[in-house]
């Protein structure tokens, strides 16, 4: 079997090296010209770990290449995978435009049968409207092929994608006819490890899933932030509440941890684009929209406490800030929560120096015209003379500290913590002023 994977970003090219590494030649398509060059080079475009080493392995093997023709890679792939953005549009729906430019270049193009999966995040009914397209473009040209549409979620987390992909928790394959049925649970059988992880669906239901499933996350994060305010001013600790209520094993442990909000390419955008698609086909989904909301007034958390404690004209002040990417173990700076941190502190006339392990390139590209904003080489760099510290994002390297290099850096012993990295009573020891989310 033969893959063409459309659109080489997180998800596209983790995919098609993923499927590369189990055997399968793949070829990798992506419109970005820059991209295409950067990987034909034998670089990656994006930070994944682990994903440039599975890259160079599998281009050497001679099983992966990449390419912006897409006559070529119509023609490469029996499957055919679409895996381009999908943006919020204005009104917060996902606009499909991208998903289905890609079906139409593919019904352009192809000369004999296809299975055309969507692994993009898209909307219930969004198949139907792929497989429209191409039978429209199929039309145009006279052409009578017989082709599929597949719906195929992906649900890997950047950061730890390759694990993800190799190794699922289930492959969600929404499909309505048994030709494809059967090419896509045989695509899936080298990643079922010891046990079927293949869920068989209807195409419309696999759509929902992948939505349902960043929808729950996003609820319990924001649940979470929204006790952890309560909490703060009840005098209560969220951490000790959150091992108090994990520990329930209808519970669980995952995504209990306050912070400063969610971000990234994924749960804002997705979580809007449910709300959309409901409100579209008469429904209201009132938790949902409260899940937004909260989310939105948690980005501003930690600037609140700043603002409490020194006031709202923040100009003379300077902060060091650690963390800009939207989670760990990524580049992408998709909403993260740094931004709006960022911004609210500059727009009260402070200064920022920012560090972040991997993403200050990607940081700069997105808020480098931001009046005030400096990026520090390392960790430690970053607080030379600053009024106080403030953690944005929970890196490793930010677990244990040299507290006596922050205390003698620092203009005084001051962190503003929104991921509840220390633990605040031994800090106190130590001298620091130390503010975190809901303790
Ligand atoms: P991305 O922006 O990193 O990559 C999309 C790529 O598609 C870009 O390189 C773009 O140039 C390319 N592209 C756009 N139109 C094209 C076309 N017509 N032909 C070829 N290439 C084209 O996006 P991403 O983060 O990989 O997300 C892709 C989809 O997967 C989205 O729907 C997203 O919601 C979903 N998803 C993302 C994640 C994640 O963690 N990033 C996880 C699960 C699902």
């Amino acid at each position: 079997m033969k893959i063409t994977v459309i659109g080489s970003g997180y998800v596209g090219l983790v995919t098609g090296t993923c499927l590369a590494e189990t055997g399968y030649h793949v070829c990798c398509l992506d419109v970005d010209p820059r991209k295409i060059e950067i990987l034909q080079n034998g670089g990656i475009p994006i930070f994944e770990p682990g994903l440039e080493d599975m890259v160079k392995r599998n281009v050497a093997a001679g099983r992966l290449h990449f390419t912006t023709d897409v006559a070529e890679s119509v023609a490469f792939g029996d499957v055919q995978f679409i895996a381009v953005g999908t943006p919020p549009d204005e009104d917060g729906s996902a606009d499909l435009q991208y998903v289905l430019a890609a079906a139409r270049s593919i019904a352009r193009h192809m000369t004999d049968y296809r299975v055309v999966v969507d692994k993009s995040t898209v909307p219930v009914g969004t198949a139907d409207k792929v497989r429209a397209a191409i039978a429209e473009e199929l039309a145009a040209r006279g052409a009578d092929i017989p082709f599929s549409v597949v719906s195929n979620p992906e649900f890997l987390k950047e950061g730890a994608a390759i694990d993800d992909f190799m190794r699922p928790d289930r492959v969600v394959i929404g499909v309505d006819d048994e030709r494809a049925a059967e090419i896509m649970a045989r695509l899936y059988k080298p990643f079922q490890r010891n046990h079927e992880r293949v869920l068989l669906m209807d195409v419309r239901s696999a759509e929902l899933t992948k939505y349902a499933a960043n929808a729950m996350l996003a609820t319990r994060i924001s649940f979470m932030n929204e006790l952890a305010n309560l909490a703060e001013t009840m005098g209560a600790d969220i951490e000790q509440v959150r091992l108090g209520m994990g520990s329930d094993p209808r519970i669980g442990y995952h995504f209990l941890y306050p912070g400063v909000g969610y971000g990234g390419s994924c749960f804002p955008k997705d979580v809007k684009a449910l709300v959309q698609t409901a409100k579209e086909n008469g429904h209201t989904l009132r938790v949902l929209t409260a899940v937004e909301k909260a989310n939105e007034v948690q980005k501003l958390r930690l600037v609140e406490k700043v603002v409490a404690r020194f006031g709202e004209d923040l100009s003379g002040r300077r902060f060091a800030l650690w963390g800009l990417a939207f989670k760990p173990n990524t580049d992408d700076m998709r909403e993260a929560p740094s931004r709006v941190v960022v911004e609210e502190l500059a727009r009260r006339g402070a200064k920022v120096t920012a560090f972040d392990p991997v993403a200050t390139h990607e940081a700069q590209r997105v808020m480098g015209g931001i009046a005030g904003l400096s990026f520090a080489d390392d960790m430690m760099g970053a607080l030379d003379g600053a009024d106080a510290l403030l953690i944005v994002t929970e890196w490793k390297m930010f677990r244990a500290p040299d507290f006596n290099r922050i205390r003698n850096s620092l203009k005084q012993p001051l962190i503003f913590d929104g991921r509840n990295m220390y633990d605040p009573a031994w800090l106190r020891e130590q001298g620091f002023e130390y503010h975190a989310i809901g303790r």
